[in-house]
């Protein structure tokens, strides 16, 4: 049993801290963030993901997991703390690291004997070293001299599916300079390793760029589908037939090809962001990634420009929006396509009726100034009396909805769906305008008269 901090109870934060206690390790999840570590000791999640509930309560209850706001409590006797804080843009795309180094020099303040300090956050390469200066220059004020590693551990877990994601990884990845730093981690991790050893071990520079690597690989790969799509609509062909022929290629497989509006969360976009920062640091550039930035936001534009062209003037319209988190089975709203489309309609004079599953409350935060703005129960409610549904995040329970009991409730039957959720044939036998992406909607050059 290990006496561990977590500095950040966000979604890596939180999950990680639970997922250590349920392990048997003491954890203190600490977080500036004195509201939520209130809500937190009182058994409420900040944040909705699947299978968190439990595990907090359970490892709460049986007193392994622990909440502050106070590093005087949470750093003093704790032997391994991760550092699971926010990196956001800053204004030129390059990653603020501001929060970790801010968090370092407190962690400095309270430390009071030998400690693994573990980065989780998504980091440019260098971070790792100016983390371990933070900390040193922290001591030297304090006059005292207290040993300490540094190693860098990111987060793959993705959000919809972090608590299987921490207990069952697919990798582990540890960079580290130091043998104590990797045999404390290799402890730490084993048992969540029994299954297969997905335990990476490498230098700190490699581990902090590969989290960055693995990010924008994803990124690409929709971008490069999203691109393939506007292709395939002009020239009459199926993007999901060409998804479905790429992807039974081993060599290419079938995750991250499916066209849609576009890539957001609070992971993707700013760490595409960030890499091609740290190659202009160095007189890089990295033009493919450049390439699926742009291309992400003119998805956005695009699949607008489809439902504008549609209606011409938008003002007079109802539209139902079905799903406003960046993707399915979380809450999280941050960079949610969702949002861009609704601020565009909400500008033309729509009338928007909001639905998701999980996501309301945050959207009602968001968007509860607009007058335009009506927040509905399902997706049944949202859709009555809409000219049109726009389908912007792929939740299951769309999949199963009723449409011929829907389309009786609309003033217009049509579906743009932005996650290539439908069938185009099923939808036009039940009298639908279907809009999707990728499949055309016009006469094609090649199309067989
Ligand atoms: P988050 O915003 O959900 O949580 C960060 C928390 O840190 C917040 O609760 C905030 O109040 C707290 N905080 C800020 N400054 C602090 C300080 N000085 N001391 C203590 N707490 C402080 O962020 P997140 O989504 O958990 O992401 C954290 C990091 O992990 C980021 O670098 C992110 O890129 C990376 N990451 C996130 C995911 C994901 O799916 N969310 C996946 C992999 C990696």
């Amino acid at each position: 049993m290990k006496k561990i901090t977590l500095i950040g109870t966000g979604y890596v934060g939180l999950v990680t801290g639970a997922c250590l206690a349920e392990m048997g390790h003491r954890v203190t999840c600490l977080d500036i963030d004195t509201e939520k570590v209130d809500s937190l000791k009182a058994g409420k999640l900040p944040f909705f993901e699947p299978g968190l509930e439990e595990l907090v309560i359970r490892n709460t209850e049986a007193q392994r997991l622990f909440f502050t706001d106070k590093y005087s409590e949470a750093i003093p006797g704790c032997e391994v703390c991760f550092l699971a804080l926010p990196t956001p843009s800053g204004e030129d795309g390059s990653c603020d690291i501001s929060y970790i180094l801010m968090a370092a020099a407190q962690l400095a303040e309270s430390m009071d004997n030998e400690i693994v300090v573990v980065n989780k956050s998504t980091v440019p390469v260098g971070t790792g070293e100016k983390v371990r200066t933070a900390i040193k220059q922290g001591l030297t004020t304090r006059g005292v001299e207290i040993p300490f590693e540094i190693v860098s551990n990111p987060e793959f877990l993705r959000e919809g599916s972090a608590v299987t994601d921490c207990m069952k990884p697919d990798r582990i990845l540890l960079g580290v300079d130091s043998q104590k730093g990797e045999a404390v981690m290799k402890d730490l991790y084993t048992p969540f390793a029994i299954d297969n050893d997905p335990i990476l071990i490498m230098d700190i520079a490699s581990s902090e760029l590969a989290k960055y690597a693995s990010n924008a690989m994803l990124a690409t790969r929709i971008s490069f589908m999203n691109s393939l799509a506007r292709l395939c609509e002009e020239v009459g062909a199926n993007i999901k037939n060409v998804r479905t022929a790429m992807g039974t290629d081993p060599r290419i497989g079938p995750s991250y090809l499916s066209p849609g509006i576009g890539f957001g969360g609070s992971c993707l976009p700013k760490d595409v962001k960030a890499l091609v920062a740290t190659a202009e640091e160095v007189g890089l550039s990295l033009p493919i990634l450049d390439s699926a930035i742009q291309i992400n936001q003119t998805q956005q534009i695009l699949f607008f420009e489809k439902i504008l062209d549609h209606f011409g003037d938008l003002s007079g319209k109802t539209l139902a929006i079905w799903g406003l988190a960046f993707k399915p089975d979380t809450d999280d709203l941050r960079e949610a396509p969702s949002l861009y489309l609704i601020e565009r309609l909400l500008k033309k004079g729509a009338t928007l009726k909001l639905y998701d599953p999980v996501a309301m409350p945050k959207a009602k935060v968001l968007l509860n100034q607009y007058e335009q703005v009506h927040f509905c129960q399902d997706e049944y409610e949202a859709a009555a009396g809409a000219n049109a549904i726009i389908l912007a995040t792929e939740w299951h329970q769309f999949q199963f909805a009723d449409f011929a009991q829907i389309g009786v409730s609309m003033k217009e039957k049509i579906l743009f769906d932005g996650r290539n959720q439908h069938q185009k044939s099923e939808m036009e036998k039940l009298g639908f305008d279907y809009f999707c992406i990728g499949i055309q909607s016009k006469a094609a050059p090649y199309a067989h008269s």
